[in-house]
């Protein structure tokens, strides 16, 4: 298998050959396809088997770079430290690309966060407290939004974010691709998924 067997475009791929990355990994193999077909996903991956990429690629494929100001990709991380590491896998996958993105997150001010979103942003990383906070102040729009991503859904349900993503969940369009990455799979998860994805294929490595 080669990253060209996917419908990459060349951007992506001059990105993904200067990363050095020669074969898609596993869950890359797997998740890949399914999620280019649309469907919704439910991933059970450690951190360290390239899952970022894995949904990362297609999403950067998917959404188109620098038009509109409203995101179009929604990916909620647990912690700040995820999503700012999600983030930078962004800025060196979509290096050759105009695409706009931001991490949102608590710990500091979100005065910045919000000027950056204000100049249009086609994804958005974010920790679940400070989206809504920023979305609540008035200064996010989540209605073109075709895309969400939960990203480490176990860590996110121990740390209590369910209500957040219920609230959210409520507020974005129903018609959108799902994708819930995990590094396990207990109770809360499945119960999660069954409420969160829409007919969705299983990958697991
Ligand atoms: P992740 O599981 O997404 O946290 O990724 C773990 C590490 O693997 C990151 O440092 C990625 O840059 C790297 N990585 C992702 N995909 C590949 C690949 N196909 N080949 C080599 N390294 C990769």
């Amino acid at each position: 298998a080669s990253f060209q067997d996917f419908n990459l475009n060349k951007q992506l791929l001059s990105a993904v050959e200067e990363l050095n990355y020669e074969v898609p990994t596993e869950i890359q193999q797997k998740a890949i396809p399914v999620i280019q077909g649309g469907h919704d996903v439910l991933g059970i991956a450690q951190t360290g088997t390239g899952k970022t990429a894995a949904y990362l690629l297609p999403i950067l494929m998917k959404v188109k770079y620098a038009q509109g100001m409203h995101p179009r990709a929604l990916i909620l991380a647990p912690t700040r430290e995820l999503a700012m590491q999600i983030d930078e896998s962004i800025s060196q996958l979509a290096k050759y690309t105009d695409l706009r993105h931001v991490a949102v997150y608590g710990g500091i001010g979100p005065k910045t966060q919000i000027e950056t979103i204000q100049k249009g942003v086609d994804i958005l990383v974010a920790t679940p407290g400070r989206l809504m906070d920023i979305y609540l102040k008035g200064e996010l729009v989540l209605k073109e939004l075709k895309t969400l991503v939960l990203d480490e859904a176990d860590k996110m349900m121990d740390m209590g974010f369910m209500p957040q993503i219920r609230r959210l969940l409520e507020i974005i369009p129903n018609k959108r691709q799902n994708l819930l990455f995990s590094a396990t799979f207990p109770e809360k998860v499945e119960r999660l998924s069954d409420e969160f994805l829409e007919f969705p294929t299983k990958v697991e490595v």
